[in-house]
């Protein structure tokens, strides 16, 4: 049996314990002393030191036991803010912090339920196959744990994230691509008054090129929004710069580029047509999840929750997290729902019997290799 009060108790323990982004030391400590009182192996990797954290991801291997490809089993170390001095409270089965925080269950829950199943199967002396433990840094503040992981560091195929909501058994199998863009619109400064006549306008070029653009819900797998505008100065003068922020997501990768290309002809047409110039930059800041059916991975986790009775949803996703970025670099990823609940909020929230769904699953898929 898993071991219902120490599950709690360990959630308990870490979300007290402050990590922000880029400061997760206290808590990487935790999982390595967790860690080696147990005798597993553990190192941390050097993610911190690439990205400017104060400490990289925690590395656990477990050896296996049993027949079976290695698996690794993964959750965030991060919070978002407010998340300092965090205080669990439990009421009717419910946690949620005190108030003035976040509860920190995004993604402390996956760390406590991974943790809670690699107990319960090495101390029942179960068969499972190699198991390696993944907890990353800075996911919340642009996965910089996962960028920076040495898939050399971490040798399987399969990667179980715990890092999502919905009742367990929810399996998000779809998460969009997403590109950052920034757009400058140079124009030409003259008076506005005297001689406007020689100049071009950077605002009037940017509104030309974004009424061109086809924008909000694209298509049913692609989105793209403005996030912000500034340009010129006073109105006595045509205004040289203006620039412009966006983003553009989609759960088909070509989409994506198809997207960013359109946004990339509007500025070009619409510099053709006002004058000036426009630079268009843009960042991919994670490519798609996209898991097909047939993936064995997926396989396993329905036949994990058939086992145990739990309803299996393989579902899409509006964000990326990461398990985008462990897909794209070549892994077998899903990300299992953990309970999570209004999180990046005050208000997050987990269910006790959730945190416990989710050890339980854990442990099933560590025993039922491929
Ligand atoms: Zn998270």
């Amino acid at each position: 049996m898993l071991n219902s009060e120490r599950l709690l108790n360990s959630f308990f323990d870490m979300v007290k314990i402050d990590s922000p982004s880029f400061k997760e030391a206290a808590m990487a400590r935790f999982l390595v002393d967790f860690a080696e009182q147990q005798g597993w192996e553990v190192r941390v990797d050097k993610a911190g030191e690439k990205s400017g954290g104060d400490t990289g991801n925690v590395i656990v291997r477990i050896p296996g036991t049993g027949v079976g490809e290695p698996i690794a089993f993964s959750s965030h170390m991060d919070c978002v803010p407010p998340c300092l001095g965090i205080e669990p409270v439990v009421k009717d089965g419910i946690v949620t912090s005190a108030g003035e925080t976040v509860l920190g269950g995004d993604d402390k829950a996956g760390i406590a339920a991974i943790l809670e199943a690699a107990l319960h199967v090495t101390e029942e002396k179960l068969q499972h196959p190699d198991l390696y433990l993944l907890f990353t840094i800075a996911e919340e503040s642009g996965m910089h744990g996962a960028k920076n992981l040495d898939p050399a560091d971490l040798e399987v195929k399969s990667i179980v994230v715990t890092d999502s909501g919905g009742p367990i058994g929810t399996v998000t199998v779809k998460a969009p691509a997403k590109a950052a863009i920034n757009i400058i619109c140079h124009g030409k400064p003259a008076h506005a008054g005297m001689e406007p006549e020689k100049g071009v306008s950077a605002i009037q070029l940017a509104a030309d090129a974004i009424s061109r653009m086809n924008l909000l819900r694209v298509d049913e797998e692609t989105t793209a929004n403005l996030g912000s505008i500034s340009g010129g100065t006073v109105t006595n003068i045509v205004a040289e710069t203006c620039s412009f922020t966006a983003e553009a997501r989609s759960l088909d990768d070509a989409k994506l580029r198809w997207q960013l290309d359109h946004m990339h002809s509007c500025c070009e047409e619409a510099a053709a047509k006002i004058g000036g110039s426009i630079d268009f930059k843009y960042d991919i800041s994670y490519p798609a999840l996209d898991v097909p059916e047939e993936d064995p991975l997926l396989q396993q986790a329905r036949q994990c929750c058939e086992a145990l009775d739990l309803p299996f949803a393989a579902v899409p996703c509006g964000g990326g997290s990461d398990a985008n970025i462990l897909y794209g670099k070549g892994y077998h990823v899903i990300n299992i729902s953990n309970g999570m609940d209004k999180v990046h909020t005050v208000k997050e929230q987990i269910a006790v019997q959730d945190i416990y769904d989710t050890a339980r699953m854990i442990a099933e898929f560590m025993q039922s290799p491929q």
